[in-house]
């Protein structure tokens, strides 16, 4: 069912009716790629339901407990899970993005100890990339990994750290050399170590996701390494494009959204032409993302242009679907939604739409990657 020869209407029932029939853990709900504490609990309960079934980590290769699925399957089993209203998995970050690094370049013995546990659900990772003057120009990271006697000590600061507060290890970018990208290795923290600090950041929207993470004098043994020294940018881009199979969630996400915010401005009366012509603008883009997100997963080549394409457009898209919610709902309910439940959640979907043209790279500098590597324009001048 789940090889080459995959039936793509088949699987998608056959998941619709599993997803349909599967017992919904008291407390749960569709908190997107990362649990926040309170989510944890029922997010785990969840995603050994989804583990007993065999559909946990689905782009896991066998030997490691995966099903080696195409990128097809995986991309209707994340979007029937959106349909649904659940999370596809405990979280992204260990699953999606740890485990491919631990497979590619992990030791045999990291293999053993650390892909088991972030299978079942049972550890949360965090990924301790940015920094305050390290984002977009990741090689700027700053936070220093010195060799010890029998291992390294780790001075520096994370932040934006996803899930942090409920982790158990952290995937960490350090610096280990002088040369800008040479000059970083890749680490594995126990978040229980100490001189491991975390302070959660409250967002926009009220929940607490990301965290700052201060890591002050953090003795690690000497098998933490991933990898070779030196070889921390490399595993970090192999980091970068396994997010892009959220798309699809985000789309069907989109389309719910779309409808909510058409009912609220009919039952509001706020319909008038000018507001119907920018909804049906942004409707029409919808359906141009998810023609090109079919044809793109179809493929099934994730490293493909398209989703480059595809993480602008829909990001871009979903921030201006949200922002219309000022427009459907007036502002007076936008600065205090609390009042009206359809409204809370359209401004809700509003200020998390900030987060999506940031996320995994920003919009400006995946016009940067399209221009330069795909067009082969001029690369801009640093
Ligand atoms: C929801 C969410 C979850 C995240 N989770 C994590 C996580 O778990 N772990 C982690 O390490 N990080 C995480 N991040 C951080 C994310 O990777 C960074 O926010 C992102 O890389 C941008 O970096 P920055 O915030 O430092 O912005 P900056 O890089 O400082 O950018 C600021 C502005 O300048 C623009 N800019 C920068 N460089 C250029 C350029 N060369 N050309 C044109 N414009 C430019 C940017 O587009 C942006 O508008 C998360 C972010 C979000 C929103």
């Amino acid at each position: 069912m789940l090889g080459t020869d995959l039936d793509a209407d088949e699987f998608r029932a056959m998941i619709r009716g599993f997803l349909r029939a599967a017992p919904r853990p008291t407390g749960l709900r569709n908190y997107g790629p990362t649990p926040t504490a309170d989510d944890v609990e029922p997010g785990r309960i969840w995603h050994k339901y989804l583990l007993e079934h065999g559909y946990a980590c689905l782009h896991w290769p066998v030997v490691h407990g995966g099903s080696d699925a195409p990128v097809l399957a995986q991309a209707i089993f994340a979007e029937e899970c959106a349909y649904a209203d659940v999370p596809r998995q405990l979280a992204m970050t260990g699953i999606d993005l740890v485990g491919p690094v631990l497979i590619e370049y992990g030791s045999t013995e990291q293999q053993a100890r650390y892909l088991e546990p972030l299978r079942t659900g049972d550890h949360i990772w965090t990924q301790l990339f940015s920094e305050p003057g390290a984002g977009s120009d990741l090689a700027a990271v700053r936070t220093k990994a010195a060799q010890t006697s029998n291992g390294w000590r780790v001075d520096g600061q994370k932040v934006w750290s996803s899930g942090a507060i409920s982790a158990k290890y952290g995937l960490l970018l350090a610096r280990t050399g002088t040369e800008s990208h040479r000059g970083l290795s890749m680490f594995i923290v126990p978040m229980a170590a100490e001189g491991v600090r975390v302070e959660p950041i409250v967002q926009i929207d009220g929940e607490s996701k990301f965290n700052e993470v201060f890591l002050d004098g953090v003795e690690l043994a000497a098998d933490a390494l991933i990898g070779k020294i030196g070889q921390g940018w490399n595993i970090a881009m192999l980091t970068l494009g396994r997010e892009r199979l959220t798309l699809g969630t985000q789309a069907v996400g989109m389309f719910k959204r779309h409808e909510r915010m058409v009912d609220a401005a009919c039952s509001r009366g706020r319909l008038d032409p000018v507001l119907a012509r920018s909804m049906t603008r942004i409707w029409a883009r919808m359906w141009l993302l998810r023609f090109t997100w079919q044809r793109a997963v179809a493929d099934g080549d994730l490293s493909s242009p398209a989703f480059s394409v595809l993480k602008l457009m829909t990001s871009e898209t979903d921030r201006d679907l949200g922002d219309l919610a000022t427009d459907v709902l007036g502002t007076d309910v936008c600065t205090d939604p609390s009042t009206e439940q359809d409204g809370a959640e359209l401004v809700h979907a509003m200020l998390v739409g900030r987060a999506q043209t940031i996320l995994g790279g920003t919009s400006e500098i995946q016009r940067n990657i399209l221009g330069e590597r795909v067009l082969k324009l001029p690369k801009e001048p640093r």
